[in-house]
Formats: C-alpha cells, sequence, structure tokens
C-alpha cells in the first residue's frame, strides 16, 4: 500500500519569522493571510500542527504590540516577541530566528507587508525535504522597480561580487533556514549584521526559489536612501576587507605618477627651461587631499566597525513575550 505524505516522512514545524516595525496598518490585512497559509500547508500535510507565526515587534511606537497580542488571544498560532527599543530590521530577524531555533525544524523570515509572495513557501519547504538546508527567496524580476532602484541593486550586487563576497543576486531577507542552520549560525558573534550575505558563509546544502515581489498591502517602506546605503555599506564592510587593499593600490598608483611627474620636473630643469604653472600643481594637490581623505574615511569605516565589534553589546534585548499558547 502506498503511504501517505506524513507516514513517509517526519513532517516539519515551520515557524514564521515576521519583523513588524510601526505596521499597524498592514498586520490586521497580512495576519490573516498567514494564518490561511499555515493552516493551508498543515492540510497538505507539508508541516505539522505546531507551526506557528512568530511577529518580533521591533520596538514599535504605534499599536502594533496591541495588534499582537490581540491576534494571539485570537489564535495561539499567533505568537510575538517585542524588542525592548527599536534595532533595526536585521536585529529584528536575528532575534526571531534565535526565538524560533529551539520550537521549530525550519524557519523561513518574510517581511510583514505582503511584499514577500507568500506561495513560494511550499517550494521553499519542499526543498528543504528535498535535502536542503537553506532555501534562497529570490526575485524574479526587478520590473516593477523605479530605474534608479534596479540601477542601484544592481551596481550593489556587482561592487559586492568584485570584492570577493558571495551573495545571492536579488535575494533579500525572504528565506528558508533549517535548524542545524540556525544553531551553527548562533555562533556568528557580529554587531554588523548583513543577514543575506553571512548565511552563504555558514555553508550547508543551499538552492533557491524564485518569486514576483508585490507591492506593500498598506503602509509605507521604513528604508528610506539613506538606511539602503547604510545596509550596503554594512554589507560590504562585513563580508570583505578589499577596500583597504585597494587604498594600498591607489596609494601606490598616485605614488608612481608623482615619481614620473618628478622625474620629468628634474629633466626640464636640468636642461635649463623651468616650469610653470601654479594652478596644476594646485590641482594635484587637491587631487592628491581627496584621495588621502577618501581612504581614511574607507580605514575609518572599518576602524568604527571594530570598535562597535569589540563592545559586545546584544544585539537584541526582548522585553515582552506573547502567551497563551497551548
Ligand atoms: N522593519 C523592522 N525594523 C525596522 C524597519 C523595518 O522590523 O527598523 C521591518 C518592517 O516592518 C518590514 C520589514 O522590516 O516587515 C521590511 O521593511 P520595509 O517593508 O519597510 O522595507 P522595504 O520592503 O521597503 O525595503
Ligand atoms: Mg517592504
Amino acid at each position: 500500500m502506498e503511504k501517505t505524505i506524513d507516514e513517509a516522512r517526519d513532517v516539519a514545524c515551520l515557524y514564521l519569522v515576521v519583523p513588524c516595525y510601526n505596521e499597524e496598518q498592514v498586520l490586521p490585512v497580512t495576519a490573516p493571510r498567514f494564518l490561511n497559509k499555515i493552516k493551508e500547508m498543515e492540510g497538505k500535510g507539508l508541516i505539522s500542527g505546531e507551526s506557528r507565526i512568530l511577529f518580533v515587534d521591533d520596538g514599535s511606537s504605534d499599536s502594533t504590540w496591541s495588534i499582537v497580542t490581540a491576534l494571539n488571544n485570537q489564535d495561539h498560532r499567533f505568537q510575538g516577541i517585542r524588542q525592548s527599543r527599536n534595532r533595526g530590521h536585521q536585529n529584528a530577524v536575528l532575534a526571531g530566528l534565535m526565538e524560533a531555533r529551539s520550537k521549530a525544524d525550519i524557519v523561513i523570515s518574510v517581511d510583514c507587508d505582503g511584499q514577500d509572495d507568500f506561495d513560494a513557501m511550499d517550494a521553499m519547504v519542499d526543498k528543504y525535504y528535498d535535502g536542503y538546508d537553506v532555501v534562497y527567496g529570490v526575485r524574479s524580476s526587478r520590473e516593477s522597480d523605479t530605474f534608479f532602484k534596479r540601477f542601484t541593486a544592481e551596481s550593489f550586487y556587482r561592487i559586492l561580487n568584485a570584492l570577493g563576497a558571495e551573495t545571492i543576486y536579488n535575494h533579500a531577507d525572504y528565506r528558508l533556514t533549517s535548524k542545524r542552520v540556525l544553531n551553527a549560525f548562533a555562533d556568528f558573534h557580529e554587531v554588523n549584521l548583513y543577514l543575506r550575505g553571512l548565511f552563504p558563509l555558514v555553508g550547508f546544502p543551499s538552492t533557491t526559489v524564485e518569486y514576483e515581489r508585490h507591492e506593500r498591502m498598506a503602509g509605507s517602506s521604513h528604508y528610506p536612501l539613506a538606511k539602503m546605503l547604510s545596509l550596503a555599506f554594512n554589507g560590504i564592510t562585513s563580508l570583505s576587507i578589499k577596500p583597504i587593499r585597494l587604498i594600498t593600490g591607489l596609494g601606490a598608483f598616485v605614488s608612481l605618477i608623482s615619481f614620473i611627474g618628478v622625474i620629468w620636473v628634474i629633466c626640464k630643469v636640468a636642461s635649463g627651461d623651468t616650469v610653470s604653472g601654479w594652478a596644476s600643481t594646485a590641482c594635484i594637490l587637491c587631487f592628491v587631499s581627496g584621495v588621502q581623505l577618501l581612504s581614511l574615511g574607507v580605514i575609518g569605516e572599518y576602524v568604527g566597525k571594530i570598535y562597535m565589534e569589540s563592545k559586545h553589546r546584544p544585539r537584541y534585548i526582548i522585553s515582552d513575550r506573547t502567551f497563551g499558547d497551548e
């Protein structure tokens, strides 16, 4: 007799880790969809009945936490933890992953605004049963983005690759991870978090699943250009020290040009000519000062990161939890 899916394999317990920051507008819209998705996957025998949706309130100043507690009262499959203050998306996801790893077999981190297509979860879980420990959700296209967003995102991936950092093209933080990956990841203690760049370093079999990125279902983005740039800088400095080497190369290049210039001036003077032109001297001085300041800035970025890392401050602090499970 043929075995049903449940008999053929242990059904995994799935936790969805959903970071939320000031999301009172979108949570009431997306929460029921998350629950339906969990129920649907449980119905298909993909995940067990212990599966949960874990909201991580990242220190919201609006009514997000009251909504999370109300959801928990409504259905025990909604769970929540609350950060003592806002610490940013990456830290919120980390808090959720670390909280979920003791209870779940697999965790999917997913934004709470409905932009990550829920239907990709089935394929992600299927890949887990195929033997993959990490399944990266990758955007199938960037057609819905503005030209500027597409250009900056693509340039960023190119720069990272040129710097030798392994990154998954078009992957944000929509990702499935298995318990053993999360247990290994718990030994990564860095404060300068760039999760999408760290998971490839953990290792274990990994694959990708394509999905459509939708419009936000309500509310507005918390990632203005300045925050995006800061995340991009974090990504580069967390994954590569090549920029410092590039500075050495740049220094060598500028020194070589100066050396050739000096030889040229000596030859001119020796042949009885005078070298005129204060404007060109001023330009060269400005150029060299610019290069030096830029180089100092890059080195300073790394020194600042070392300073922050050396403090070993906690990366998240949980102030509240929903109770009412089981
Ligand atoms: N988020 C968070 N802490 C923050 C900023 C954002 O937990 O400080 C959450 C936010 O609620 C959302 C996810 O991170 O679930 C992605 O943020 P958002 O949708 O604003 O970014 P975008 O999709 O526009 O890049
Ligand atoms: Mg979003």
